[in-house]
């Protein structure tokens, strides 16, 4: 096994690094040997220095991902600090809950913009990239309401739903181009995001009755996932929905 899941010397951008899944996974891929570049629109602070404690290299970037020229300032921030960009972890996302009778336009555009739009735009920009070298690494993060409908989450459901679909559409166009594209479906993670459903007790008792791990995950239950499928350890792995959810669809 030596070396199969080395990162040395690899360029990693990770969107939404800030906290959550997205910090967990930087550091993931930082003791793996990457050299990370920190997107979200507030500051990655406390990843930043969680990674350059490990004496990687960052390079933190503040911009909003909901607008798509911040990808181009992206790009040229990391080409002109690392030269090359070889994995890309399209992380950031949003969730509305608001039952499906009410739900409103912006609700449904904002969530379709930065989940769905964005993970195929910063995919195609990178893919230019990885493309000159013939290899390259796209994680998206996808989710179990890729496979299931969910409750009050009509939009984030059919953006993730998208991701699954993008994954596999860039997959089958990419892979003879020595890019691998797969992603994530993480289980119920304890983060921002599920903060309205753990703070309400019967659908918080309702979801862990139903995890055979018997816990929520957490942003460390990621590291590995996203170390190997960044690594050479994943070179024949190809648009693949990686479902990390402590036996959830195994119910
Ligand atoms: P989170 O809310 O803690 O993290 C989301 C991150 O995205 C934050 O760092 C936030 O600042 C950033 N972000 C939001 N809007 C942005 C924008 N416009 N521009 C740039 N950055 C922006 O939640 P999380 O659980 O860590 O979510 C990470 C990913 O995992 C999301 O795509 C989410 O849908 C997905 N996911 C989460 C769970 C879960 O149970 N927590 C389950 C499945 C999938």
């Amino acid at each position: 096994m030596n070396g199969i899941f080395d990162l040395s010397g690899t360029t990693a951008i990770v969107t939404g690094a800030s906290t959550g899944l997205g910090q967990g996974m930087s550091i993931g891929l930082a003791e793996a040997g990457a050299n990370l570049v920190l997107v979200d629109h507030v500051a990655s602070t406390e990843t930043d220095r969680a990674i350059q404690a490990m004496g990687r290299k960052t390079l933190p970037l503040v911009a909003d991902l909901s607008n798509l020229s911040s990808i181009t300032m992206i790009m040229e921030r990391t080409l002109a600090e690392f030269g090359q960009v070889d994995i890309l972890v399209n992380n950031a996302g949003i969730i509305r809950r608001t039952p499906a009778i009410d739900f409103s336009e912006k609700d449904w555009d904002d969530v379709l913009a930065l989940n769905t739009k964005t993970v195929f735009f910063f995919s195609q920009a990178v893919a230019r990239d990885m493309m000159k070298r013939k290899r390259g690494k796209i994680i998206n993060v996808a989710s179990l309401l890729s496979f299931q409908g969910g409750i009050l989450v009509p939009s984030y459901a059919a953006s993730k739903g998208a991701v699954a679909q993008i994954t596999k559409a860039l997959a089958n166009e990419w892979a003879k181009s020595g890019i691998n594209i797969n992603a994530i479906a993480p289980g119920y993670m304890a983060t921002n995001n599920t903060k309205a459903l753990r703070e309400d007790p019967v659908r918080s008792a309702a979801i862990l009755d139903r995890i055979p791990a018997g816990r929520w995950g957490l942003p460390d239950d990621l590291k590995g996932v996203a170390v190997f499928l960044a690594s050479r350890a994943a070179d024949y792995v190809n648009g693949h929905v990686l479902v990390v959810d402590g036996g959830w669809m195994a119910r």
